[in-house]
């Protein structure tokens, strides 16, 4: 907390002060009371519009007043009169003039109280009367603001207390003296004062410098509490240690002269934290010498607890418990802007988005999709440091933010694999068992941009090639930024793909390893750009997923397929063919309804259609899938699982499931013959798969070395480049009459 010097006011203090300036700076009205009352004065007037009739009403209805104003009567002044005066009183005094020249009247008028033979007291207990009519309304007055009701109160009282003591000096000038009367009525005040500032949620006190001679303790207050060392400041030994310091410099900076505020903690009888402010105001003598410390200490718990509650609200996400995205901006300027202040010093920015998340949604219901993000941020939670924030950005996309390390390219790399750990173990959620990956892209200040806003885009950029790589996460890449605007067009041209004929298929062979023979096809998807020439499926399908076009899409992949496959038939080549199936695709209910009414409709269908899903989707949701899968199986369709290996499989699921192949990911074939690792793994999947009873298809195989070694390994299909790239419907049957390979008999 800050502390912060007050501006001095109104009643500027040159050469010998007079009574109204040490009437007003005794008060300490400042600027701001009298801008306080300005703001509220049409309220104020409605409010006192009354008080003529109130308080006279009461001075008649007490005899010795009603004595009074009675003579007054009798000397010639009306009802009407003296209502008027006490009308403009109240105008003049709301008109907020505490000029010498003002003073000079109020002075005046105490003259003629005198001249009149009012006694004092009366007039004060006047000013108590009215002290009492407007600070009651204003308590809870629906006009005055609930922050500004004490403040207001105080100013009103303040400015109250300053025409009183004017009044009274004026008195006391003219008499020469201060009657016995007076006396009593100093008395009645100072009691009604005692109680009034007893009853204050603030501690005053006041006390001289250099000495620490305590002046003045607010009643309700041991003088013992006042610490007797440094700092003569009530209760100071209780103030939590941290705090102490802050008040310290506040009270040496108000020793040199300067007003303080400071606010710092304490704890109650019961341990639990209050916040106070300190208010410290020195006081000088003629010769500018701070002679005196003045202070109050009001207690602002409320205040602090409301203003922690809003600021908790402002930036959690509700969802999650993590924070918001508006507190991830916050920490994430303040880290960038700590890094430019210590060169070297980088900062790393991750966007986590879950694969598929909406499909949870979307057949589950919100409550599962928020139940699955709720486990995720906690898993995620635990995985990082306090150091880091974690937050939920919105949906189901996350970031997070590594401020403190010393590697930070490296560190980034191991936070996002412990991430993406964090989607290991499938989630759970009315009784369903649910496996989601996410994808992260990454982006480092100052490498890749130099604000938050140009940093989250890139990493958005990273993330979205993440999630259609399929690699699990990316740093940003300057290269891919183009690629990431030209996708924005490209969604929009997608749209129209189908409609304008502008998709095709390519079929990649298989070849049985045992016999060396041509044993199917894989149908490839591919978008003929009228301008972009051939786009791969890798930059296509996963943004056609995302605006919502994926089942047309399958339907006609499926449908011209197997239109292919008959024209083939009709030229006596009758191929197996594979079909991919993406996620979206599997979970829509339409599906097994759809592949059959295409093969019911197709003249000829292929003698062997097989489906392929990709490891994570078939195992995203077992128990849906095993009906659909199971249903397709009934029809005759064949079950393959994709780049088998890139997921995780549980194995009593794989045995459960009615799946007939599995096909090993070409990133462990390609390199198999040179990378150890990547042929274990191979041998093991191959055993897996055996051992289970299934077909095993290696993809990838580029060389002779790999083809050799899958089969000494025993593998049963091959697919890849050393066989045939992809080829198109016509010259696939070219290809078959001038390969080594025959067709399977
Ligand atoms: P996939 O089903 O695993 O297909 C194999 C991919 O490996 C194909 O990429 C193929 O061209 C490529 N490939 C084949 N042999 C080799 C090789 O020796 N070396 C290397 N490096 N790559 C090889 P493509 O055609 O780009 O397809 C990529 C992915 O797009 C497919 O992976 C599949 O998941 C998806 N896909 C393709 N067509 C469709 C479709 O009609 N529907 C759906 N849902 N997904 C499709
Ligand atoms: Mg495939
Ligand atoms: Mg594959």
């Amino acid at each position: 907390m800050h502390s912060q010097t007050l501006e001095s006011d109104a009643v500027p203090t040159i050469g010998f002060p007079s009574i109204n300036q040490q009437v007003v700076e005794f008060l300490q009205i400042t600027g701001n009371d009298l801008a306080l009352i300005e703001r509220y004065g049409q309220t104020l007037r409605q409010i006192a519009s009354d008080f003529p009739d109130i308080f006279f009403n009461y001075l008649f209805g007490y005899p010795p007043t009603a004595g009074i104003l009675n003579d007054w009567l009798n000397q010639g002044a009306s009802i009407t009169s003296l209502l008027k005066q006490q009308d403009r009183y109240i105008s003049q005094w709301l008109a907020l003039d505490i000029s010498n020249h003002n003073a000079e009247k109020l002075l005046q008028v105490g003259r003629k109280h005198h001249g009149r033979r009012i006694d004092p007291q009366w007039v004060i207990l006047s000013y108590q009367f009215q002290v009492k009519h407007l600070i009651n309304i204003i308590t809870d007055h629906p006009a005055v603001a609930a922050n500004d009701r004490r403040p207001l109160q105080d100013a009103l009282s303040k400015l109250l207390f300053r025409d009183l003591s004017l009044v009274f000096e004026g008195y006391c000038r003219a008499a020469g003296g201060i009657p016995r009367q007076l006396e009593q009525g100093m008395d009645t005040l100072q009691a009604h004062m005692t109680n009034l500032i007893a009853n204050l949620p603030y501690v005053f006190w006041s006390v001289e410098l250099p000495g620490h001679k305590l002046l003045y303790l607010s009643p309700g207050n041991d003088p013992r509490d006042v610490c007797e060392a440094n700092l003569p400041i009530p209760l100071f030994n209780d103030i939590i240690n941290d705090d102490q310091i802050k008040i310290i410099n506040a009270w040496e900076q108000a020793v040199q002269g300067g007003k303080q505020q400071v606010e710092g903690r304490v704890l109650d009888d019961a341990g639990n934290i209050r916040w106070q402010r300190y208010l410290l105001t020195p006081c000088r003598n003629i010769y500018g010498t701070v002679i005196r410390m003045d202070g109050c200490i009001e207690d602002i718990t409320d205040v602090r607890e409301t203003m922690d509650r809003l600021q908790h609200l402002a930036t959690t996400d509700m969802l999650t418990g993590l924070a918001n995205r508006t507190l991830w901006y916050d920490r994430m300027n303040m880290a960038i802007h700590a890094a430019q202040r210590r060169p070297g010093h980088r900062v790393a920015i991750m966007m986590l988005d879950m694969n598929h998340f909406k499909l949870i949604n979307d057949t589950m219901g919100h409550p599962v999709g928020d139940a699955v993000l709720h486990q995720a941020a906690q898993r995620m939670k635990i995985m990082l440091r306090d150091a880091d924030t974690l937050a939920r950005i919105g949906g189901d996309e996350f970031g997070v933010l590594l401020s403190d390390t010393d590697d930070t390219w490296t560190a980034a790399k191991q936070v996002a694999k412990k991430v993406l750990g964090c989607f290991n173990e499938p989630f759970s959620c009315k009784g369903h068992e649910m496996y989601l990956g996410a994808s992260i892209g990454v982006a480092i200040y100052p490498d890749h941009g130099q604000d938050a806003d140009s940093l989250v885009s890139r990493a958005d950029i990273a993330m979205y090639r993440a999630k259609q790589r399929g690699s699990g996460y990316m740093f940003y890449n300057p290269g891919t930024d183009i690629n990431a605007i030209k996708q924005l067009q490209l969604s929009n041209q997608l749209r129209q793909a189908l409609q304008r004929n502008e998709l095709e298929l390519h079929y990649q062979p298989k070849i049985d390893l045992h016999n060396a023979r041509l044993c199917g096809v894989e149908a490839l998807l591919r978008w003929r750009h009228p301008q972009h020439g051939l786009i791969e499926p890798d930059q296509f399908i996963p943004l056609a997923e995302q605006i919502g076009i994926m089942a047309p899409i399958t339907e006609w992949v499926i449908g011209n397929a197997l239109d292919t496959s008959a024209r083939w038939q009709q030229q006596g080549v009758h191929l197996p063919l594979a079909v991919n199936v993406s996620a979206l695709c599997l979970q829509n209910p339409a599906l097994v309804q759809w592949v059959k009414s295409v093969i019911t409709s197709s003249g000829a269908p292929p003698p062997g259609l097989e489906l392929e899903i990709t490891e994570n989707t078939v195992m995203g949701d077992v128990d849906q899938n095993f009906d659909v899968l199971m249903s397709l199986n009934e029809l005759g369709v064949r079950i393959a699982i994709d780049d088998f290996g890139t997921g995780y499989s549980s194995l009593a699921y794989l045995k459960r499931l009615p799946i007939n192949t599995l096909k090993i990911d070409k990133s462990f074939v390609m390199d198999m013959a040179l990378d150890d690792n990547d042929a274990v793994i191979v041998r093991s999947i191959i055993e897996l798969g055996h051992n289970l009873g299934f077909n095993v298809v290696a993809e990838g195989v580029e060389n002779a070395d790999v083809w050799d070694l899958l089969n000494i390994l025993g593998c049963d299909e091959a697919q890849g480049f050393h066989i045939s790239p992809p080829l198109t419907e016509t010259s696939l049957l070219p290809w078959i009459a001038q390969s080594p390979w025959r067709l399977n008999a």
